[in-house]
């Protein structure tokens, strides 16, 4: 049987297209870009491109503003810590969510241990940051606000715009991570404002281990991995160029097309929250109603566990989150929807589909049925459903 790959917003599969411009960097394309002679030439000139495409796309104002990393995770890293370095004659404090990815949470810890503190903001029930609670957290010692674009886990989406204002009015410089949104939903840096932005090819039908960081010129920043020259000094080691070269790829497919895609997967979700709410009771939806990503559905089961759901729909050909991938396989429930005051045990209980442009409505159709029987049978075999409707 056909599988129905419901986890995009952990990875996307790398579209065709991109695969093809990548792979004459493997093979006639090898060369070092640092080298002189025309194979390095070559490579260096596609890294150049690549770098000129993902600026313009993104509406940066100059292509020298985009940096190359292996990834979101190292994105993110290298502005958190890159600026905490940079800054620390400035001051030693920092601004950032309860809801980030791990790759900021964990970032931000780090820096607690030599020297810096951290303002950890709440969110609300929807999982949105409130502006005027970051005014009101900058103090003279702030030296950095880093709050993401939108959730990987229940597709809220920010007001960027509006607390970039508020960091910019401080003099603060406010930072990013995009990774859910580049290549997902319409994005201009001239709009955003902000002064970093990370993200990440393979969540956009790109290569995994291919990032990059947008640096608005005249912010300073340490580099983390030291080496050669390489990306104008902020990141040592020889290029990946395939990789580069997917990701600009990639970008411009996506962005292209996203008055299709955006549109398409507004309609499914849409579509599917309202069938499984009418299907199946005790279950609710997570994250912002409207201020959601097009892909994210995320629900809570009450009365269930979320694993043993994503187990029967495997078996079932159906591949899904049960909230957050990245917990080590640890059985904690997810940080992001205690963080929003839902309780241990419907966070347990917690299910994330993300849709990507090659599901179908019919797909969709089949998971409904396959969720609702699910739900159902676990529930007829769990004591503390039996007793709640007893
Ligand atoms: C996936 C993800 C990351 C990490 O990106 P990698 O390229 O996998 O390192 C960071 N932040 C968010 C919001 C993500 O969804």
């Amino acid at each position: 049987m056909e599988r129905i790959y419901l986890d995009h917003a952990a990875t996307t599969p790398v579209d065709p297209r991109v695969v093809e411009a990548m792979i004459p960097y493997f093979t006639a394309n090898f060369g070092n870009p640092s080298s002189i002679y025309q194979e390095g030439q070559r490579a260096k000139r596609a890294i150049e491109e690549s770098r000129e495409k993902v600026a313009e796309l993104l509406g940066a104002a100059d292509a020298r503003e985009i940096v190359f990393t292996g990834g979101g995770s190292e994105a993110d890293n290298l502005a958190i810590t890159g600026v905490a370095r940079a800054y620390r004659e400035k001051g030693n404090h920092i601004i950032t969510s309860a809801i980030e990815h791990h790759a900021v949470l964990e970032t931000c810890k780090d820096l607690e241990k030599h020297g810096f503190t951290v303002t950890y903001l709440p969110v609300d029930e929807y999982g949105l940051v409130d502006p005027e609670a970051v005014r009101e957290a900058i103090t003279g010692q702030t030296i950095l606000i880093s709050v993401m674009h939108a959730n990987n886990e229940v597709g809220t989406i920010q007001p960027i715009a509006e607390i970039s204002k508020i960091a910019h009015e401080k003099g603060v410089l406010f930072h990013t991570d995009a990774v859910q949104t580049v290549g997902s939903i319409p994005l201009d840096l001239k709009e955003l404002g902000v002064d970093l932005l990370s993200l990440s090819a393979h969540k956009f039908y790109g290569p995994k281990g291919a990032g990059a960081l947008y640096v608005k010129r005249g912010t300073r920043l340490r580099r983390l991995i030291h080496g050669g020259a390489q990306e104008r000094r902020l990141r040592a080691g020889t290029e990946n160029v395939a990789g580069i070269v997917g990701l600009a790829k990639a970008l411009e497919l996506a962005v292209a097309g996203l008055d299709k895609t955006v549109p398409h997967l507004v309609e499914l979700r849409d579509y599917f929250i309202k069938e499984l709410l009418a299907r199946v009771d005790h279950v609710k939806l997570n994250g912002h109603p409207t201020k959601r990503l097009p892909g994210n559905i995320s629900v809570s089961f009450e009365f269930v566990e979320g694993e043993s759901i994503l187990l029967n729909l495997d078996r079932k050909g159906i591949a899904a989150s049960s909230g957050s991938a990245c917990t080590s396989g640890s059985l904690d429930p997810s940080h992001v929807l205690l963080a929003m005051g839902i309780s241990h045990e419907t966070a347990h209980g917690s299910l994330r589909l993300t849709l990507g442009k090659e599901n179908t409505k019919e797909q969709l159709d089949y998971v409904l049925g396959v969720l609702e029987e699910t739900v159902t049978r676990l529930r007829e075999i769990s004591p503390l459903y039996q007793r709640q409707i007893s």
